[in-house]
């Protein structure tokens, strides 16, 4: 065993140089555990590969001692995907020195960048060059491009522009046999056969390692607008969607859902920010951009809330007038995880359903919970544009936080059973990494899994890419 480790560390340092090979235990603690600190594993080194050939060294290195595989990005992952196994004894991947933008074409509109460049740092480059990534999510500071391709990332843009997936034209992808596969085409149409890419994006690192990608850009949005409307209930938030679709057309980019309790939880976590319209139920952000300097977009985006207000579908409603407030009102909307984590542990639920269907699944949610949990709290938000929600629950006032995450597993078959009933899904961004491993088996056919089995056993035969996630 200890030869075989010291072979393995020895091709390990030659293959990265010895200070990108950490196993001091408080070197690589951060890597074991996640940012929640949910889930903890162990590994018996972080490797810190700078580029794609060392990468491949790497999990040639890796595949040949029969050591388990576990990529990781930002590790802002919300399932555990790019924590190690408990009692695992594999090598970390850490992309984060991979972090260049290989390139811009603006004629081509797109951009290649290593998986460890953060999804802010892919952000400016396209500003720099006057276009516009549109990918966006809370933990863009931190989260890798790597990691918004490998969970298929979904944020507050996808109503407009669609997922990671639908952003990316190509991938470079080191695979289990440590042979590299160069994807990286920047082209719009390209029928020749399978779409390979796509089973890369979504894996969660289960089919190998994302080592970098060319991506979409898009005009630069030159006049933005940003609104808050306070609305009695989600059939309203419903129609107000509806409405701003129709005066907005392909401008809306963003339609957030924020319950009450959501946004006071917040408030009471981050009392500095605003709290624009005190007092009622339910919140949408709504967002509409556009390419053309000068457009009436905010004039348009006010009318529509007007037309919506007079029919009573708006309570009411304020126009950010100015970057400093849009980005304040976005900040109750971002900040709202981290008030959660900050609240205490709860129990989270990233779910999508036919936008039609939300009324009623809440409704049957709620009271199926409340007589499984009394007092249970709803922090209900999410991207309702999209139809995907974040349905969390926290603990009654009063039950100690071991005690309810002890009701897990009954929370989650409420949910879950009601959502597969409705016809949506248990995942709609976040993927499934270790913590919906059983849930997946539970709720997709034995089709799907077979298939996704058999593409496993195709790539990775010896099953040693992030083992125990997804599959
Ligand atoms: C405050 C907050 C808000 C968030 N909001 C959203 C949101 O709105 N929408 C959303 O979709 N997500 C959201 N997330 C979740 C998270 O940010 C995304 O899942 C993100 O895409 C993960 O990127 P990462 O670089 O941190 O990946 P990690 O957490 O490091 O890894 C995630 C998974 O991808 C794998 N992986 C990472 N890099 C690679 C690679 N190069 N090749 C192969 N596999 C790899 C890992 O093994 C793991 O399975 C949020 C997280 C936080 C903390």
């Amino acid at each position: 065993m200890t030869d075989i480790r010291a072979t393995l560390r020895a091709r390990l340092d030659a293959a990265v140089g010895s200070t990108q090979v950490l196993t001091a235990p408080a070197d690589i603690a951060p890597y074991l555990t996640d940012w929640r600190g949910r889930y903890h594993g162990n590994a018996q080194a972080v490797v810190r590969p700078g580029n794609t050939g060392e990468v491949a060294e790497v999990v040639r290195a890796c595949a040949e001692a029969r050591v388990g595989i576990v990529p990781q990005g930002g590790n802002t992952g919300q399932c555990g995907g790019a924590t190690p196994e408990p009692g695992g004894d594999g090598v970390v991947i850490s992309l984060a020195r991979m972090n260049r933008i290989r390139a811009v074409d603006p004629d081509n509109a797109t951009l290649t960048a290593e998986a460890g460049a953060t999804l802010v740092a892919v952000q400016e480059a396209a500003t720099d060059a006057g276009l516009h990534f549109p990918l966006s999510l809370a933990a863009e500071g931190s989260c890798t491009i790597g990691g918004n391709l490998s969970t298929n990332a979904g944020g507050t843009a996808v109503l407009r522009f669609g997922n990671a997936r639908e952003l990316t034209l190509g991938i470079e992808v080191v695979l289990p046999d440590g042979r590299v596969w160069d994807g990286l085409r920047g082209l719009r149409k390209d029928n020749t056969g399978y779409d390979l890419k796509q089973l890369f994006i979504g894996a969660e690192g289960t089919l190998g390692i994302v080592t970098a990608a060319v991506l979409k850009l898009f005009p630069a949005p030159r006049t933005r607008a940003t609104a808050f409307a306070a609305l009695a209930d989600v059939p309203a938030a419903i129609a107000l969607l509806h409405a701003m679709k129709q005066a907005l057309g392909d401008r809306l980019t963003g339609f957030e859902l924020i319950s009450g309790p959501s946004l006071a939880l917040t408030r009471r976590q981050f009392p500095a920010l605003p709290d624009p319209l005190p007092g009622h139920a339910w919140y949408t952000l709504v967002q509409a951009d556009d390419s053309a300097a000068g457009s009436p977009v905010a004039a348009d985006l006010e009318q529509a809330l007007a037309a919506e207000a007079e029919t009573g579908t708006v309570q009411d409603a304020v126009v950010a007038q100015s970057g400093e407030q849009a980005r304040a009102l976005w900040a109750l909307r971002e900040n709202i995880a981290e008030a959660q984590r900050l609240d205490g542990p709860n129990i989270k639920h990233d779910i999508s359903l036919p936008v039609s269907v939300i009324p009623r699944f809440l409704d049957e949610a709620r009271a199926a919970l409340l007589a499984a949990l009394p007092g249970v709290r709803f922090v209900t938000f999410g991207h309702l544009g999209d139809g995907n929600l974040h349905y969390n629950l926290a603990a009654p006032a009063g039950t100690a936080p071991e005690t309810f995450l002890e009701r897990t597993p009954a929370a989650n078959r409420i949910v879950h059973d009601l959502v597969a009933a409705h016809g949506g899904s248990i995942s709609a961004e976040h993927g499934i990494g270790q913590q919906k491993r059983a849930e997946l088996v539970r709720y997709k056919s034995a089709v799907e899994i077979d298939l996704m089995r058999t593409i496993k056993a195709a790539l990775d035969p010896a099953a040693l890419f992030n083992p125990g996630k997804v599959l």
